[in-house]
């Protein structure tokens, strides 16, 4: 199989990559590396079966393929936030061109959306069925719109060009070669843990997240795109195991072995104040379900850090 992978050389894209690989595909990895790195894919580089194209998919890309994964965009606040009006293009552009070319080589697609479309929501833990609770001309909106608009599109090239879409709603994911300054709180608190810094909560830190591990996270993309055609999704992806941000920074600071203190740093406008995802679907369309604990997965991410500290 011929795989497309945008925004290839990113955190998540990285591990999608390498995966497809083992699998004994050939992967086109796309990337304007605005966020994503080539270290991130040093390791792939000597496969024959593996090609990286610099490219941004704001504008169209014309190359045969069997399958698309579409993950484009950048995913942390920060970044999403430094140019706004680029990251709703990204979404909506980068969409509309993938859609387009899914469509003349008639590529099965895979969209990389997120719990974003659920914004700060008032059902709990979030179900596919929940519409959402997102402000649409808040700072996050750019993202959070920007892959509402993109579901949008999916589904309108599935009714309108009969192409086979599977729409995943990933939830809060860690690991390895996440970008270390992006600000997301898993690589945050490991950071500021491994250089002794204050960790920084946002509010008091009883704001509620659930983390799942990146390789179950690509394991739950993989089993997506292999369902039968007339499954689209949308399906939830992630470890419903929920915590307060706060507990989180206690299991890093205990596993990390470090000394430093918690401190308390203003909420960020529209931060949801609980996210969790319901996996029911996920569980019974896929037989999937996340394998690796916090504990285990935390310790892997911060012995990557430790490297990157120390190096
Ligand atoms: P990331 O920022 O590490 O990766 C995104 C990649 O897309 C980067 O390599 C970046 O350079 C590339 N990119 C950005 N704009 C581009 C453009 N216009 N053209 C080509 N490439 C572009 O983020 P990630 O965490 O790996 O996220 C991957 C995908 O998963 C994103 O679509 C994100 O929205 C989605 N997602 C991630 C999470 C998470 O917790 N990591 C949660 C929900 C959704
Ligand atoms: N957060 C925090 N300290 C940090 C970084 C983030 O308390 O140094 C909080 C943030 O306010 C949010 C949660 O951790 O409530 C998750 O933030 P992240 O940016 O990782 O993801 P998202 O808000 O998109 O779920």
């Amino acid at each position: 199989m011929r795989i497309l992978v945008t925004g290839g050389a990113g955190f998540v894209g990285s591990h999608l990559c390498k995966r497809l690989l083992d699998l004994g595909n050939d992967v086109l990895c796309v990337d304007n590396y605005f966020t994503g790195t080539k270290d991130n894919i040093l390791g792939l580089l000597d496969n024959p079966h593996f090609e990286v194209v610099r490219h941004d998919v704001t504008f169209p890309l014309y190359i045969e393929v069997d399958e698309i994964y579409n993950l484009a965009c950048p995913a942390s606040p920060i970044h999403y936030q430094f140019d706004p009006v680029q990251t709703t293009k990204t979404s909506v552009h980068g969409a509309i061109n993938m859609l387009g070319l899914a469509k003349r080589v008639r590529a099965k697609i895979f969209q990389a959306s997120t719990s974003e479309v659920y914004g700060d929501p008032t059902e709990h833990p979030q179900r596919e069925s929940y519409r959402g609770s997102v402000n649409p001309i808040g700072p996050r909106a750019c993202y959070d719109e920007g892959k509402r608009c993109a579901e949008t599109l999916f589904f309108d090239y599935h009714r309108q060009h009969k192409l086979r879409i599977k729409v995943a709603r990933i939830f809060n994911t860690y690991g390895p070669r996440m970008h270390p300054n992006d600000g997301r709180v898993v690589s945050n608190f490991i950071i500021q843990a491994l250089k002794g810094e204050p960790i920084t909560l946002y509010g008091d830190g009883s704001q509620t997240r659930a983390f799942c591990y990146v390789d179950d996270l690509v394991e739950g993309f993989i089993k997506l795109m292999a369902t039968d055609d007339q499954v689209t999704g949308p399906v939830n992806l992630g470890n419903p195991v929920e915590m307060t941000v706060r507990q989180l920074a206690e299991r890093v600071v205990a596993l990390s072995g470090s000394k430093s203190e918690l401190i308390f740093k203003p909420l960020p406008v529209d931060d949801p104040k609980q996210r969790c995802p319901d996996i029911s679907l996920a569980r019974t369309l896929l037989q999937w379900e996340p394998k690796v604990a916090l504990d285990q997965g935390l310790t892997r991410t911060i012995d990557y850090f430790r490297a990157m500290v120390n190096g």
